[in-house]
């Protein structure tokens, strides 16, 4: 079992926090938490909380901090977080995470390391902007990881290949501005609590999975 089982994967969009998520849940038995699987389980369940949620968000609205910190609270108390879990994409504010730090701290299972997804914003950006689809079969590649045979053209189909408005440039930085405005102060937070640990999350997948596990288990 790892040293430090209960975590939090903080990073921007493209830091490839969901790649080495997978092998560690595989490895470690550890829970995946994300906040929006969470709503949609709560709602689906009609709890009060979901409830709550679900007429906020049919205004339009989001829902607020509080209500998002008793669902994280509730679902890190679950058998299946007994030997771990890792929050990815909660907390995103300095104060969801003093909320977070209380209610975690209530059902003993507090915060035992957040690990910082560092990687280079140019590579960021590539990252965000790599994906192609095929105009004919929707098919998906990517100019990193899954380039096709000819470039702009399609392996399975022929169709031409193009970008998502979704995937630009344009929406790749505002996506990492609101990263730097919301959720970078989060690394201070954590660095002055003393559980913040870097990883460089440029290197390829084995490398930066064998980082993050010398990390857990130091
Ligand atoms: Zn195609």
């Amino acid at each position: 079992m790892l040293k430090k089982k209960n975590l939090i994967f903080l990073g921007p969009p493209g830091a490839g926090k969901g790649t080495l998520s997978e092998p560690l849940m595989a490895a470690e038995k550890l829970a995946h938490i994300s906040t929006g699987d969470i709503l949609r389980a709560e709602i689906a369940a009609g709890t009060e909380l979901g409830k709550s949620a679900k007429a906020i968000m049919d205004k339009g609205q989001l829902v607020p901090d509080q209500i998002v910190a008793d669902m994280v609270a509730a679902r890190i108390r679950q058998d299946d977080c007994a030997d771990g879990f890792i929050l990815d994409g909660f907390p995103r504010t300095v104060a969801q995470a003093e909320l977070l730090a209380e209610s975690s701290a209530k059902c003993g299972r507090s915060i035992d390391a957040v690990v910082l997804f560092n990687v280079p914003r140019e590579i960021l950006i590539q990252r965000l902007t790599a994906r192609l689809i095929c105009r004919q079969c929707k098919a998906s590649f990517n100019k990193i990881f899954a380039k096709p045979a000819v470039e702009g053209v399609c392996d399975h189909c022929g169709g031409e290949l193009y970008q998502r408005s979704d995937d630009s440039l344009e929406t790749a930085q505002n996506r990492l501005k609101v990263y730097d405005e919301q959720t970078s102060p989060l690394i201070d937070y954590y660095t002055k609590k003393g559980i913040l640990f870097p990883i460089d999350a440029s290197l390829p997948k084995d490398q930066g999975y064998a980082a993050l596990v010398g990390v857990l288990n130091a």
